[in-house]
């Protein structure tokens, strides 16, 4: 056993959660122990305080974390946090996550994670900046940010605005590094971030479900029809990652019935329209009230729990637990956030088969992968996309005519159009993230399929991602 710890509501347990979902896979590998320890281990936990000036002249420390879990590839990834809620066992478990969720996608980084406790609300935008800036520089000082070292990402409270004071904090501090734009991603367009990372995470999530409900045996199981035209789905969350999970959900055929935010739910089993909600809620403060709800919750909790196919929670941690899990009515629960379904409630939820959870490390990876792609952009300074493009539209109209008349092939419209324009750098992400979620979404499927004894896809994808950060491990050797 990882832990003897006996845990109480009190006690974070975010991390003794990782580690439990991760000692359940290892079983199904055939490592050392020694081995296992190491990779579930988390190589470096910086806490840290430091000082702010206040608006109103008063000083204020500031508790702040950066977590790397683990360095079998260089540089490590992932998000900062603001959030008056966030912790040093938090942090440790996203970056877990984090390692895993980078090898089950193949993209080449280690893991890491970092939070800065602040309820952003509670500050003004200069003070927002200053806490940025200066927890930029406390990583400068120890080495735990850099292209080739530490990466941060937007995550839970930050976005493009934090990730453009922290890029500006360390350019400002390493003059003439040529590859410094890589220290951070999910930077704005003008600021050398990359098309379609915004709603990277959301949109890989939308895909994640596409192709789980698309494969015919497994939705007969659940009782289910193929395909994700007409299923109905509620979305917990309508930030950044459940925003866009509805907005592509719904182009693909899915229907929205449910929202639930921090104040309330809202349902119509006839749907709605993501972008209408979230011009109520800019034009009144909530989700609540919005015409074309049918039925409202007062409770958030509620709102998970009424009649849909899909369940997508894309807020926090901890939000399906036993407390709650057998009123849940979804068959398919799909983890746009990290670490929404206690252990507890896995097994409870999964039954046997009977029902399925799309996990965390897989189903939210669409904003890591888009992450690299920056990150590539960053470090080969040139641009994607139509810009590279060689040829003019009518010699490749020319390439094409050839193409249908020697191979007898026929185009698409829209493959010819690809192809007659060239691909714009939005199109190059969106397929490249596409490509990466389909393809891993088989792996991890085969895993489990492979080995009856597999509980369910949280464990198969694991399974997967021990073995690779266990190659690379055996491969790098211990040194010294
Ligand atoms: N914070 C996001 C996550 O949890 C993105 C990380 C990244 O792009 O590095 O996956």
């Amino acid at each position: 056993m990882a832990n003897s710890v006996v845990l109480t509501e009190e006690q974070p347990h975010f991390f003794h959660d990782v580690t439990e979902f991760f000692n359940r896979a290892a079983q199904f590998t055939n490592h050392d122990v020694g081995l296992l320890n190491q990779i579930k281990a988390c190589n470096s936990v910086y806490r840290f305080q430091f000082p702010i000036k206040r608006d109103n002249g008063e000083l204020e420390v500031i508790d702040a974390w950066r977590v790397q879990h683990s360095h079998h590839k260089s540089p490590t990834k992932g998000g900062i946090r603001y959030s008056e809620m966030v912790n040093e066992d938090e942090v440790m478990a996203l970056a877990a996550l984090m390692s895993y969720k980078c090898a089950i996608v193949n993209v080449p980084f280690g893991g890491a994670k970092g939070g800065i406790k602040v309820n952003t609300r509670d500050y003004s935008v200069r003070e927002l900046e200053n806490i940025t800036r200066r927890y930029t520089v406390e990583l400068i000082k120890k080495n735990f940010i850099g292209p080739a070292v530490d990466v941060p990402a937007p995550d839970y409270g930050t976005g493009e605005r934090e990730m453009s004071w922290i890029a500006d904090t360390y350019l400002t501090m390493n003059p003439g590094q040529l590859d410094a734009l890589g220290c951070v991603t999910g930077k704005p367009l003008s600021l050398h971030g990359i098309a379609g990372r915004r709603g990277a995470t959301g949109r890989g999530v939308a895909i994640a479900i596409r192709e789980c409900v698309s494969v015919a045996e497994d939705m007969q199981r659940l009782g289910l029809t193929p395909g994700i035209e007409g299923k109905r789905v509620i979305i917990q969350g309508l930030g950044n990652v459940g925003y866009f999970s509805a907005k592509v959900l719904v182009e693909f055929g899915a229907i929205i019935v449910g929202i639930c935010e921090y104040d309330g739910a809202i349902y119509n089993e006839d749907g709605f329209d993501p972008d209408e909600v979230v011009k109520h809620r800019n034009e009144t403060g909530s989700i609540l009230k919005f015409a074309k709800s049918k039925t409202e919750f007062g409770s958030p909790a509620e709102g998970l729990e009424q009649p849909c196919d899909i369940l997508v929670p894309a807020a926090l941690e901890n939000q399906i637990t036993e407390a709650n899990v057998g009123r849940i009515q979804a068959k398919i629960i799909a983890e746009g956030a990290n670490g929404p379904t206690t252990p507890a409630a896995a097994d409870a939820f999964v039954d046997g088969g009977r029902r399925m959870i799309i996990p965390d490390m897989f189903c939210n990876a669409g904003g890591v992968t888009v992450s690299y792609f920056e990150w590539l952009k960053n470090l080969s300074h040139i641009a994607f996309g139509r810009m590279d493009r060689r040829y003019t539209e009518t010699a490749n109209m020319n390439i094409v005519n050839m193409v249908e008349g020697v191979t007898g092939a026929s185009l698409t419209d829209e493959q010819r159009k690809i192809i007659v324009k060239g691909a714009s750098e939005e199109e190059l992400v969106n397929s490249g993230l596409e490509d990466t979620m389909i393809r891993s979404y088989h792996e991890i499927r085969e895993v489990y399929v492979s080995n009856d004894k597999i509980p369910g896809l949280r464990t198969a994808a694991l399974v997967g991602a021990i073995n690779k950060i266990a190659e690379s491990y055996k491969n790098m050797g211990i040194w010294p």
